[in-house]
């Protein structure tokens, strides 16, 4: 898929209007536009990679400041405290809807396990 077609590549090109949380050089964050809990935000690289199955060694920086946005973001959301859920879904059976990396942050609420 090109970067046209993507979904999230066209919020962060704001192209796709979107509640922004975060952005910077690597990641954007944005709240998702069907909640799932009262915090739910979608933590991504700014760059398209379609899945997690997707990741090499080369990606370790890019994740690096993506899990610490997130924790910075849940810390912001006053969800940090008392936890929170992230979840990545890959592929058909993950669950994945949109094929552009992203990891939800979402809180709020107790979840429970394993999930559906
Ligand atoms: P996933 O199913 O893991 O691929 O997650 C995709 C998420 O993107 C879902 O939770 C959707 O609610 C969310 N979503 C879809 N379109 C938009 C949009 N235009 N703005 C914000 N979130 C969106
Ligand atoms: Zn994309």
């Amino acid at each position: 898929m090109s970067t046209d077609e993507c979904l999230f590549c066209r919020i962060v090109a704001g192209r796709v209007p979107a509640r922004f949380a975060h952005q910077d050089d690597l990641v954007v964050a944005f709240h998702d536009i069907t909640p799932r809990a009262p915090t739910h935000i979608l933590v991504l690289p700014r760059q398209h990679i379609a899945s997690a199955a997707d990741l090499t060694d080369l990606d370790g920086p890019l994740l690096g400041r993506l899990f610490a946005v997130t924790a910075e973001l849940a810390r912001d959301a006053d969800v940090a405290d008392r936890g929170y859920r992230l979840a990545i879904n890959v592929g058909p059976d993950g669950g994945q809807t949109v094929d552009h990396l992203h990891v939800h942050l979402m809180g709020g609420r107790a979840f429970g396990w394993p999930p559906g």
